[in-house]
């Protein structure tokens, strides 16, 4: 299954959920009414505060179960970055700024900026200097703006790590560790993965406070 597919959402309804009434109507318009088995698991949890593990295949909508708990939590009138999400890639890192834009309330005017290796980083800082209040982005790049003092997290109540195992795969565990010592210590993490390899449960173990492990089988 491409990313692009729409997943089964035939679980519970997103309205049986904490969340705003404008963010249920928002999820309405997008034709989000059932969750998806991941979502199911893991949103009220998340959105309880909890830090997590969560385990499903690619596909199964894990960038909202991450997205809805960090836009309940940001507060649109602090211009400090309240959120960081990591990604292997720039293209997974722009389909997500893409999904937390589209799930954010549009009165909000959430800021969603995305911050990847491969071009100058001149233009990012100034974007920054603008205010954010999402980063999504590559490690090695985000760790760049946070040596050069660009970005400051001194603000950021949610970490997500998204793809976690295809982070490790492609050896950024060194620029996570150091992404992660700038975060405050009070602070959610969320952690999301395709496969559950050794090298997750390590990395969830170093950064993660009481984690919850959600995991869902693949069914054959
Ligand atoms: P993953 O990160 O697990 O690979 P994505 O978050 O990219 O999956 O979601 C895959 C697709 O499913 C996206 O196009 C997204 O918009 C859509 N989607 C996610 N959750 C739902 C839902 N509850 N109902 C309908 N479509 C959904
Ligand atoms: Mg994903």
């Amino acid at each position: 299954m491409t990313e692009s597919q729409t997943p089964v959402a035939a679980g519970p309804e997103f309205s049986g959920l904490p969340l705003a009434p404008a963010v249920l109507a928002n999820l309405q318009r997008l034709g989000y009414e059932r969750m998806t088995p991941i979502q199911a698991a893991s949103l009220p949890l998340a959105l309880a505060g909890r830090d997590l593990i969560a385990q499903a295949k690619t596909g199964s909508g894990k960038t909202a179960a991450f997205a809805l708990p960090l836009l309940a939590k940001l507060d649109p009138r602090s211009f400090a970055v309240q959120a960081l999400v990591l990604c292997p890639t720039r293209e997974l890192a722009e389909q997500v700024a893409q999904e937390i834009r589209r799930l954010a309330r549009a009165e909000d005017n959430v800021k969603v900026l995305t911050l990847c290796g491969g071009t100058t980083l001149r233009p990012q800082a100034a974007s920054l200097a603008h205010g954010a209040h999402v980063v999504v982005g590559t490690p090695g790049r985000i760790l760049d703006h946070l040596s050069r003092e660009t970005l400051v997290l001194d603000g950021l109540n949610t970490l997500v790590l998204d793809e976690a195992d295809r982070m490790l795969d492609m050896g950024f565990a060194d620029d996570i560790a150091a992404v992660v010592k700038r975060c405050p210590a009070e602070r959610q993490t969320l952690l999301f993965s395709a496969t559950y390899p050794d090298g997750v449960t390590k990395m969830a173990r170093r950064f993660m406070r009481d984690a919850q492990e959600v995991k869902l089988a693949e069914r054959h």
